[in-house]
């Protein structure tokens, strides 16, 4: 294996090689497995029933002076019976489509029987008395369980920051529980050694507390003001009372090295834990429970509650993280008074924290660059800032996989079910620090690829016989070097001139495509953009067709443009419509635009080519009278409604017949249901929810606009959906197009300007100027082993390997999965390429390649120990999401938490030292699976609340298809930064608390965002110089609840959020639009949706009630 471990010097890439005439690689495309074989295309080019391209009657030409629309001319009703051969359904991409949804048997209901069994730490069910014996401590822990089985865990939606519950006031009785705050007051610096901690005993306990300082859990307590104080500095969080003896766990006997990821076997349990503490084990990093990051919100409550030495431990090792106890109820169940069932909540400071692990992975990795030269290493976290050196693999920024140590064989791979897929996004945008992948031109040539496979040169591709030759990393096929490439070896067998050429040296980079790798062969034109505007009622009404003609005139001087050219080769051109269609003409030599209306839109044409697409700079003034127009031309329309497939049609046949790729934009307000080809009815029906039919809610209502967009791919023309509706449009429907040509779509609804015109510019600027890649094909190929088996994202397959994207921008993954098909080497380890042939904006032909070394191992804590939640949880969301399309909701997340189950309990089974079936042990590197599991399962696709309409969950299923890593972390785990609590002056973003109501003080001001919503809550209790400085009002009732523009006032508190609202919006691919919530306001439960961490309204479980679920499965499977 090939794999640079060193840095290549910097090499003159892009040089054209020398081409030797004589050589004819005679390999390229029409084989099977090639990448972009032109046959490729040949399918595309027959007829296609339904759309035809002759001219039809039913134009009318208008006279050159725009005067107003005409009246629609004859309706031809319509060409739906070329339609109806296809079936409703089936959107899935690509042939494999069988989901397993099958549940085990033994698997329990979730939710029928609600558990809230202890989940503790070791250190924090320590007893209040002597040290226990061990028995002393099964019956307590038995105890506790009985409690919590008994006991739900109270809905914390609906605490508020009124009087005490009978939840807070039992809870807030004790001092030191970790829930109301002095758990956490003290917080350990992360990695310190956690402490013992009297904690989390429910008020139950039968062992009175020993120590005299802790209140009596009577019921009268009031509740913590647990969020209020500052974080003392230095301030540590609880050392036992003197007697408590010392569950400050000893160090592991077994150390692993630094930097170790700690998932691996663990050795042997200390023996005081195993012998006399059965269930509580050492604390590794701290990430559960004390030792938790700064979260400066959490003051002490009582004045009197023990002070707690801090004591920081030396960062150590430790084994995996074990959760206690038992989930299964006992006998003495039924034991104990109603309200002391209650009582009991487990600490939720004590279950692994996804802002502890984020912060741990900031601070250890987000310092010195991620080198990629080592096979198989484990990138930082998403949410963590780092440079890449491409050193030979691609950029995590590129490929992110779910594991980077793969099983072997298949029957370790099905032990596990750790799915293995990779999260690719192959034209991601890099920070200005890092380079561009260089563009290596072979000339005539084209790029060496494996006679066999296909595969394309790459580092891993090993030379033998002195250089002559080369094996294939992928397929293992001797190939002969040509003459042109031919080059001597050194001592190590590596070709001296490795480093000079990024093929042989790089992770990633990009060849120039020969004329072999185009449509036709012919080289492709520049794409073009067509701009395709509703001027029906709604749209002329909302404002929104004056607002858009108005931002187009300027956003037209940004198109993408390559490199430093001067400006950008896109050529543009315009309709609108209605129930008609109306074609412009902007030929630069026209003294005014012309309209011409196409009324028979059942059979959809082009009337015009010249002047239809035209350059910018050329027809300026053209251009910008028909931008002026247009708003005065359909003012009084009294037209309400719509055809939709026919736009399509329309503008995928202009770019056929100037024969080029390219971009649709189309802005849409309604609901198709003028006569015509694709017409849609209202369908929407709540009732199918949580019913057998529900998946139909998300299935197009016709098969029309799968074929319409089949067509669209084979053309390069890829549909961006700008929709403005007031009402339900059946987003499903209209999501197909886009959805299969690689397209974005954005939805405002109830659009009006003055409250989301911010948000629509910012989002169409951003999308119009974006990079985008046309008329791709992107395959992945594997080495001996493994192989590509099932695609997620916005892409249409019609064979079983290429993904075809009419269109792919920097925003846009793509998902694999890959199965065994024969046994991995440890040796040799696995290796993927990802070819991706696209059109440049300028209309270049290219390859963009990504390598990526992957370890396999024959141990599966090796595969536990290198894996990635953030990615495994990206993959199972999108597995879910498209499940929903073909099985029930419920059968989709019981699948889901079945998976997570079996891969939980296969560690357990396997990697995890002996020790109590009461404990949860969860690998180091997937102790967030079950938080992030429990955010997907009650997104709202997967648990809609009575608020989510039909398109919204439409919509949210198809933005979560092509989203990366990072946009699935916080999408499904929103962000929640506390804004009061952190200096003034600083300038860095405040630490993020967790996503729980608990978490929330009400003197005290928090953003939250999830890549598509942003919100700003404002406790009740904030000072009033905050609410001055922030709202220029006097008084929290004079806040306007709703807000989304924060005025602009000149004091450092204003500057400081404004800025920061505004550095959130620039990490995020869409426009947040701010809501201010006021503490207690209607809008809360809007904003309360998004505190993943608690029991949702929808009956999504709560964080904790999850964990214990998640462990009452595992059990199951583990008996
Ligand atoms: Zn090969």
């Amino acid at each position: 294996m090939n794999v640079n471990q060193s840095a290549p010097p910097v090499p003159p890439f892009g040089q054209p090689q020398p081409v030797y005439p004589g050589y004819h690689q005679s390999s390229y495309g029409g084989q099977p497995g090639s990448t972009a074989p032109p046959t490729h295309y040949g399918a595309y080019n027959g007829p296609v029933p339904g759309y035809q391209e002759t001219l039809a009657p039913g134009v009318s030409r208008a006279p050159p002076s725009l005067g107003a629309p005409p009246a629609t001319t004859a309706q031809t009703p319509c060409g739906q019976a070329a339609y109806g051969q296809f079936g409703q359904g089936d959107v899935q991409n690509g042939p494999s489509s069988t989901v397993q949804m099958q549940r085990l048997s033994g698997s329990q209901p979730f939710g029928s029987a609600p558990l809230a069994p202890v989940v503790s730490q070791p250190t924090v069910l320590q007893p209040y008395g002597p040290l226990p014996t061990s028995s002393q401590v099964t019956a307590q822990l038995a105890g506790m369980q009985i409690s919590g089985a008994m006991a739900p865990a109270p809905p914390t939606l609906g605490l508020g920051y009124g009087p005490p519950t009978s939840l807070a006031s039992a809870s807030g009785s004790f001092p030191n529980s970790g829930l109301y705050g002095s758990y956490s007051q003290g917080q350990a610096p992360p990695l310190s050694q956690t402490q013992g901690h009297p904690g989390a005993q429910p008020p139950q306990r039968s062992a009175p507390p020993q120590a005299s300082s802790f209140t009596p859990p009577a019921s009268g307590g009031p509740r913590m003001p647990s969020m209020s104080g500052p974080l003392l500095p230095g301030q540590g969080f609880g050392g036992p009372p003197v007697s408590q003896p010392n569950h400050v766990s000893s160090p592991p006997p077994q150390v692993l090295p630094p930097g170790t990821q700690m998932t691996g076997p663990p050795g042997p349990p200390p023996p005081m834990h195993s012998s006399q503490q059965p269930g509580y084990q050492l604390q590794q990093n701290g990430s559960f429970g004390p030792g938790r990051g700064p979260q400066p919100n959490y003051g002490s409550p009582y004045p009197g509650a023990p002070t707690f030495g801090s004591q920081p431990g030396p960062p150590q090792p430790l084994p995996p993280k074990r959760l206690d106890p038992d989930a299964i109820p006992s006998p003495q169940l039924n034991e104990l008074p109603p309200q002391q069932k209650t009582r009991h909540r487990i600490d939720p400071d004590a279950i692994p924290s996804p802002i502890q692990v984020i912060e741990d992975d900031r601070n250890n990795r987000g310092s010195e660059p991620f080198v990629t030269g080592v096979r198989g290493q484990v990138p930082p976290l998403v949410t963590t800032n780092f440079l890449v050196k491409d050193q030979g693999n691609a950029s995590p920024r590129y490929i992110r996989c779910t594991s980077y140590n793969i099983p072997c064989t298949s029957d370790m791979a099905k032990q596990a079910q750790v799915p293995l897929a990779a999260v690719i996004k192959p034209l991601a945008r890099l920070p200005p620090e890092e380079a561009s992948p260089y563009v290596v031109d072979h000339g005539e040539s084209g790029p060496l690829r494996c006679n066999r496979c296909k595969a394309y040169m790459c580092p891993f591709m090993q030379f033998i016989e002195g250089g002559r030759r080369f094996q294939c990393c992928f397929c293992s096929c001797i190939n002969d070097v040509p003459p042109q490439y031919f080059q001597h070896l050194d001592h190590t067998g590596k070709r001296v001139d490795a480093y000079d050429r990024p093929e042989l040296s790089l992770g990633s980079y990009e060849f120039l495509a020969t004329v072999d790798y185009c449509k036709n062969n012919k080289f492709p034109s520049p794409p073009a953009f067509i701009f395709m505007i509703d001027v029906s009622y709604n749209a002329i009404r909302s404002g929104l067709v004056r607002l858009l003609c108005e931002e187009l005139k300027s956003l037209l001087d940004c198109l993408p443009r390559e490199g430093r050219a001067e400006e950008s080769a896109i050529r543009v051109g315009f309709v609108t419509y209605n129930k008609v269609l109306h074609f412009y003409n902007v030929k630069s030599s026209l003294a005014q635009p012309q309209m011409m209306v196409v009324s028979d839109v059942a059979d959809m044409f082009v009337p015009l080519l010249d002047g239809f697409l035209v350059n910018v700079n050329e027809s300026r003034a053209v251009i910008t009278s028909l931008l002026d127009q247009i708003p005065e031309m359909f003012a009084d329309t009294r037209e309400t409604e719509t055809v939709f497939a026919p736009v399509i049609q329309a503008g995928m046949e202009a770019l056929k017949a100037a024969e080029c790729a390219g971009k649709l934009f189309l802005f849409h307000t309604s609901l198709p249901i003028a006569e015509a080809p694709g017409k849609l009815k209202n369908r929407d029906d709540r009732k199918l929810i949580n019913t057998d039919k529900e998946k139909t809610l998300f299935q197009p209502q016709t098969g029309a606009y799968q074929t319409l967009a089949k067509e669209c791919v084979a053309q390069g023309c890829c549909v961006d959906l700008f929709l403005f509706p007031n009402q339900y449009v059946d987003v499903a429907t209209l999501c197909v197009v886009p959805q299969l040509t690689g397209g974005s779509v954005y939805k405002y609804a109830c659009f009006q300007v003055e409250n989301d015109q911010e948000r629509f510019l910012s989002d169409l600027r951003r999308d119009v100027q974006k990079v985008v890649g046309f008329d791709a094909v992107m395959r992945v190929r594997t080495s001996t082993g493994i192989r590509a088996v099932d695609f997620f994202g916005a892409f249409y397959m019609s064979n079983t390997t290429d993904v075809e994207l009419a269109g792919l921008d920097g925003d846009k993954t793509v998902t694999v999965e890959f199965k065994h098909d024969d046994r991995l080497n440890e040796e040799s380890g696995a290796l993927l390429q990802c070819a991706l042939l696209y059109t440049s904006c300028a209309g270049q032909r290219r390859l963009r390649i990504h390598n990526l070394a992957l370890n396999c191992c024959t141990q599966l804590a090796d595969l536990y120990r290198n894996c990635e939640t953030d990615t495994l949880i990206n993959y199972m969301a999108k597995f879910a999401y498209r499940g929903v399309l073909n099985s029930p909701v419920k059968t989709v997340r019981d699948a889901l938490i079945t998976q997570c189950a079996q891969i939980l309990a296969c560690y357990r089974k396997n990697c995890a030292s002996p020790s109590s079936a009461g404990q949860l042990i969860l690998p180091e590197c997937m102790k967030l699976l079950p938080v992030y599991l429990n955010c997907v399962l009650k997104s709202d696709v997967l648990q809609p609340g009575a608020e989510v309409t039909t398109d919204d969950r439409a919509y949210v299923r198809q933005l979560v298809t092509s989203m990366d890593v990072a946009e699935t972390n916080v999408f499904f785990y929103p962000r929640l930064l506390p804004l009061t609590k952190s200096p003034i002056e600083s300038t860095t973003e405040p630490p993020a608390v967790r996503a729980s109501e608990e978490r929330l003080s009400d003197g005290d001001i928090y953003l939250l965002e999830n890549g598509l919503n942003l919100f700003l809550w404002v406790g009740a209790s904030v000072q009033q110089g905050v609410v001055q400085s922030l709202f220029s009002v006097s008084s929290f009732s004079q806040i306007t609840s709703g807000l989304s523009i924060l005025p602009v006032l000149d004091n450092p508190l204003s500057k400081k959020v404004r800025g920061l609202v505004d550095s959130l919006r620039a990490q995020r691919s869409r426009y947040m639009k701010l809501i201010v919530v006021k503490q207690e306001d209607k809008l809360e439960m809007l904003f309360k949706h998004f505190l993943v961490e608690d029991k949702s309204l929808s009956g999504g479980a709560s964080y904790v009630d999850f964990l214990c679920h998640m462990h009452k499965e595992i059990r199951q499977l583990l008996s």
